[in-house]
């Protein structure tokens, strides 16, 4: 492996930065693919520009303002430029030597990105051309560029040269296919280089033909590396019980759909393989239970069940309700959280030593070292996209997870594609118990802010709760201040008065004060919770019928769906708000999902295609899931196997390969599964 000074322009302090994208080596580099292409295509006329369009333009300079200088050494330049069908106004920021270089009547190609708001485009890349040496500036200018990942002191420039002295120099690029496969699908350095300086759109289209052969290889291995696994582990066995004295005690029958989905976790628990799966459910639709009715069988067989909340709150509330409910079945229950005293954590020690059976429910702060269970049979995550990824990896460290049952709603990609792999089996609650008609949703934009505050208060008039949900705590410097929990408190206060029944909950404050909020929500002394995305986990409250989500482009479609799931849980209707602070189509487009459907995981999945997959040129949100985790089509994946069976006769197992590509999908196998497995 090389390291990446070798090459010329990087030193200690270039390498430093690199390092800070996890690129230390050449291969690193190499395999650190753009994460988008600006391809400029053809220019298009001024008149045809739609707002948000990222195109080309080819101009004249029509005329230029003044340069003004702005506090904090800022500047701002305005120019006009034209084209037969009309005109647009630049701003270029903080450039002051532009002006030199700027003549009226001067010719160019532009490249940026229009707002019909600002009227214009910002700091548009531009080449200056002239009649005589127009057409090497077209073909130079017009180019597809690859963008990467950078952070701050290293440009996408500086990029793009490192990446083409690699190529230049001829850099050895070892391949891990045999090389019968590389005769079928070309050389990974040809396919490389097509990703990362492709000169025409073909090229990145047969490069990325190649890539998706490659990783469909990759997946193909990967789950008969998974089947494999999972075939030879064992976990602990359990026998059949009556599950009627659980039942007994529930104030309601199972609905059918409940039935269907226990039934697979009650055979997984009697089967000598491990469980390891997912109970997929829509807000409200009763996993609970389920993982109840889990933890019952296991402990009637004598072994101690889990039971793991993301917040504090949540895990308080699942002790309310399975603590005297598995006292009259003759269990004891055990609640540990960060802020368990010393004494009660001794005593959990204890317990969970002493291998008695029992249900402990607790935060992460289960997972802590010196909890040892003598007899652990089962372990239920609750809410497990909620999970941060810090406490994904103590978990993975502590945990010998002997049967695994994770609850979640909308479950993030990882889950996902663990289910999707073969590591992970799924549940699914299809239909929420009776009586919960749907949430009606809306999309609007920010000029509805106080209209929405009048409908607020009419609901407040007859007795009706509503959470009024902000993206941020404290006031930063965007124009997204504006829905900053800080601000909207200010607004709001105004518009409702003293006495207004408005009470505010975000992650900062010290647990008793959230829970005396929460106990005022509950009351009704509070009408009108103020919140940040604390509220998104499970908290219950009947009467409330309003969740309002102030600047909601600003969340995940998942959390968004896991906010919806607030409202809705008593007899009144309820409704959904979701005010975008963007009112761009694609944002707008983004949120209707949200009024289009409440199947989460439908919703998980469409949040995984819109952020992960997305189309190459996009230019959101892109690289933000890691790609590896967003399975291969299912057409790709049929391309992957013939290539297989044409080669090998079938899909080899892993030591039919070269051992570079087998320790490739091992480590990938690593990665994916270290949250679920042992
Ligand atoms: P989630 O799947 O979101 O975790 P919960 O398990 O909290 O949902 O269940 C939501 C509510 O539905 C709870 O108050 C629970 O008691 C109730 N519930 C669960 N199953 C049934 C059922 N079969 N009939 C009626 N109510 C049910
Ligand atoms: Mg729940």
């Amino acid at each position: 492996m090389t390291d990446i000074q070798k090459l010329k322009g990087i030193g200690p302090k270039r390498a430093g930065l690199f390092h800070r994208l996890g690129i230390y080596t050449i291969n690193d580099l190499l395999l650190d693919l753009p994460r988008s292409y600006e391809d400029r295509g053809q220019p298009v006329d001024i008149a045809q520009l739609q707002d948000q369009d990222q195109k080309a333009l080819r101009v004249s300079l029509v005329s230029l303002g003044r340069l003004a200088y702005l506090p904090g050494r800022r500047t701002i330049q305005t120019g006009v430029f034209a084209d037969p069908t009309g005109t647009i106004k630049v701003t270029w920021h903080n450039q002051p030597y532009l002006k030199r270089n700027l003549h009226i009547g001067d010719s160019f190609y532009l490249y940026g990105k229009y707002s019909k708001d600002r009227g214009g485009m910002a700091n548009p890349r531009m080449k200056k051309f002239q009649a005589d040496n127009e057409d090497k500036v077209r073909k130079d200018f017009l180019n597809i560029l690859p963008i990467y990942r950078l952070t701050e002191g290293l440009t996408n420039n500086f990029r793009i040269r490192t990446i083409k002295q690699v190529f230049a120099k001829n850099h050895p690029i070892q391949d891990y296919l045999p090389e019968a496969l590389q005769a079928e699908i070309g050389s990974l350095r040809d396919c490389l280089l097509k990703v990362h300086l492709p000169q025409s759109s073909q090229d990145l289209e047969i490069g990325f033909d190649q890539i998706r052969l490659r990783r469909a290889m990759d997946e193909v291995l990967l789950r008969r590396l998974v089947a494999q696994d999972r075939a030879r582990s064992l976990g602990p066995k359990m026998r059949q019980v009556d599950l009627t004295p659980f039942l007994n005690q529930l104030d309601y029958d199972l609905t059918p759909s409940q039935e269907e989905a226990l039934a697979p976790i009650l055979k997984d628990l009697l089967s000598p393989k491990p469980m390891n799966r997912l109970l997929q459910g829509d807000v409200g639709s009763g996993k609970t239970v389920l993982a109840l009715a889990a933890a019952y069988l296991v402990m009637a067989n004598g072994w101690q069940a889990v039971f793991m909340a993301p917040t504090e709150i949540l895990a308080h509330q699942h002790l309310e309700k399975a603590g005297p409910f598995f006292q009259k079945l003759g269990f004891p229950t055990y609640l540990l959280t960060g802020s368990s005293k010393s004494q009660e954590r001794k005593s959990i020690r204890e317990a969970a030593k002493a291998g008695r059976p029992g249900l402990f429910i607790g935060t992460h702060a289960l997972f802590t070292p010196d909890l040892e269970f003598a007899h652990l049979g089962l372990t239920i995550t609750d809410e497990q996209h909620r999970f941060g990824v810090r406490q994904r990896e103590s978990l993975q460290e502590k945990a010998r997870l002997p049967n695994s049952l994770v609850l979640s709603a909308t479950p993030i990609p990882r889950t996902l594609a663990l289910v999707e792999y073969g590591d992970l089996d799924m549940a699914r609650i299809r239909k929420k118990p009776q009586g919960r008609p749907p949430i009606p949703t809306y999309v609007v934009d920010g000029r509805y802010e106080k209209r929405i505050y009048t409908y607020l208060k009419k609901k407040q008039a007859r007795g009706e709760k509503a959470y009024l949900v902000c993206p941020r705590i404290e006031a930063g410097d965007s124009d997204l201040d504006y829905w900053s929990l800080e601000r909207v408190e200010e607004r709001v206060r105004k518009f409702f008065g003293p006495a207004s029944g408005i009470g505010v909950l975000t992650g900062q404050m010290d647990p008793e004060a959230k829970d005396r909020v929460m106990e005022d929500f509950q009351a009704g002394r509070v009408q009108i919770l103020l919140a940040t995305t604390v509220v998104e986990v499970g908290i219950d409250v009947k009467d409330a019928t309003s969740m309002v989500i102030l600047a909601a482009d600003q969340f995940g479609l998942s959390q968004l769906h896991q906010l919806r799931g607030r409202v809705g849980r008593g007899d009144l209707p309820s409704i959904c708000i979701l005010l975008a602070h963007s009112p761009s189509k694609s944002s707008i487009e983004r949120l209707k999902v949200l009024e289009a459907t409440e199947d989460g995981l439908e919703i998980a999945r469409k949040d995984l295609e819109i952020r992960g997959a997305g189309d190459r040129f996009g230019t959101h949100q892109h690289g933000l899931v890691d790609q590896s985790l967003v399975p291969v089509s299912p057409a790709d994946r049929k391309a992957g196997t013939d290539l297989f069976t044409k080669l090998y006769g079938g899909v080899p197992s892993l030591d039919q390969v070269p051992l570079a590509w087998r320790k490739r999908v091992v480590a990938s196998y690593k990665s994916l599964a270290s949250f679920n497995r042992n």
